[in-house]
């Protein structure tokens, strides 16, 4: 291919770049996993249990186990007086079986003693009273009638053994976690989760914790994108910072190549200053800049590098400017880092807001607007601007809870009309 073709700056949507992006990640391999580790992973394979929960029947309440007949015979005088021939608590057996006349007291989760058809609980028997009165026969009054298996939990009740508990491509939530754990499982087999090796370059950052010299910025790139990641799903992995130059960033990109999934870098792509980042893509693997139809974030660089083992890693290259890198990263990390997780990869969620404050729009680029949504008092969503809407102002995105969007083809949304708003983030204040 020509080089000048090769570097050509299409203007692309952003549905395009999103699907020529997300057309290199599949889903990543099975790991047997730690059960507690697998919240949000995606479950490879369906999952038998091989025991019955509960494994026994089981009292549901704290009381005595008796016959339940032994409740009907005595319509007349209502009050029964059954001898108390022990105490079972949950996680013993009792050896004990109970004859009519009988009554065992149990705990709630202990196996039903043998014999014995229902359980009364404590609040319909006479036990209270007794206790007050310090009497220390081993007699207790029943005042209900129950009926056959009342108040007892059957065994399989829950879960049968050879019945799947959980379905293959579940995303794996706390009962999940619970469920496996109930049928005795210490690992799940999930798709494991993604390396995203994550470099800044710019001769200009210093990381937080050292000295700013005159010149210099602090690096917030990297630890924003760890976080997305995060929060996505995924395992960052932040490299040390590259320079500007060459070698430097040679360095930083053969380090990153290793065990990750996905390499992330931050600056270097837009018009004028992006050569060495491309020079040194470029000798790794594909490399194509783009200008994507969007505000903030239209530069863009995606490609595919290939490792020194062989295998074929994609490579999103952010803009520099903080809140470009994180719209950009949001639009087309989120779903890439879902679809290696074995996820379907689901738009980022939208509510319609009416708007406090006017967008506009003066270059026919889809606009994300930094807003905060909230509810009003007569019950709306409504959606106030955050601040500067700078790339550079990192500050009105931390106060944003979604990005509003003013569509390519319109100039300009006035305040009260309605505005579509993809959420990051759903705060307590909007339900
Ligand atoms: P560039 O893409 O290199 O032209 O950078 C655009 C702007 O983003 C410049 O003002 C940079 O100083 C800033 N920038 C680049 N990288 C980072 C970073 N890792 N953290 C914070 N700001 C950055
Ligand atoms: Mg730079």
């Amino acid at each position: 291919m020509d080089k000048k073709n090769h570097y050509h700056q299409d203007m692309l949507s952003v549905e395009e770049a999103r699907k020529k992006i997300l057309g290199n990640f599949t889903r990543l391999s099975v790991e047997s996993t730690p059960i507690l580790k697998c919240l949000g992973m995606t479950l490879a394979k369906d999952i038998i249990s091989p025991i019955n929960v509960p494994p026994l029947n089981n009292s549901a309440m704290d009381g005595y186990a008796i016959i339940s007949l032994d409740t009907k015979n005595k319509i007349l005088t209502n009050l029964l007086e059954l001898e108390v021939i022990g105490t079972v608590a949950a996680g013993e057996i009792s050896d004990k079986t109970i004859q009519s006349g009988q009554a065992l007291r149990i705990m709630t989760g202990a196996p039903i003693p043998s014999g014995s058809d229902a359980v009364v609980p404590f609040e319909k028997t006479d036990e209270q009273k007794r206790k007050l009165r310090g009497s220390s026969d081993r007699k207790i009054s029943i005042m209900a009638k129950v009926d056959s298996g009342e108040n007892i939990r059957f065994k399989g009740e829950d879960i049968f053994a050879g019945a799947t508990v959980l379905h293959k491509n579940k995303i794996i939530r706390p009962a999940d976690i619970g469920v496996a754990a109930s049928i005795g499982l210490t690992h799940l087999p999930v798709i494991r989760r993604p390396v995203i090796a994550i470099f800044s370059t710019g001769n200009e950052l210093v990381e937080p914790g050292n000295k700013l010299n005159e010149g210099k910025i602090y690096n917030s790139n990297a630890f924003t994108i760890a976080s997305m990641v995060s929060s996505y799903g995924g395992l960052p992995k932040i490299i040390d910072t590259a320079e500007d130059s060459f070698q430097s960033v040679n360095e930083a990109l053969s380090m990153a190549m290793i065990d990750a999934d996905m390499v992330v870098t931050s600056a270097g792509v837009s018009k004028g200053d992006y050569d060495v980042v491309k020079d040194v893509l470029e000798k790794k693997g594909e490399i194509s800049l783009w200008s994507v139809r969007m505000r903030p974030a239209k530069p863009l660089a995606f490609g595919v590098l290939n490792s020194p083992e062989g295998k074929k890693i994609p490579h999103l290259g952010l803009p520099g400017n903080p809140v470009s890198a994180m719209v950009a990263f949001i639009q087309f990390g989120r779903q890439a880092i879902g679809i290696m997780m074995g996820r379907i990869p689901l738009p980022n969620p939208k509510l319609t807001a009416i708007l406090d404050d006017p967008i506009t729009n003066f270059d026919g680029r889809r606009v994300y607007a930094r807003v905060y949504v909230y509810k009003s008092d007569g019950g709306d969503y409504r959606a106030r601007i955050t601040g500067s809407q700078s790339s550079g102002v990192l500050t009105s995105m931390a106060v944003a809870n979604g990005l509003g969007i003013c569509p390519e083809d319109i100039d300009r949304i006035n305040i009260g009309e309605k505005i579509q708003v993809e959420m990051i983030d759903w705060p307590e204040e909007i339900f």
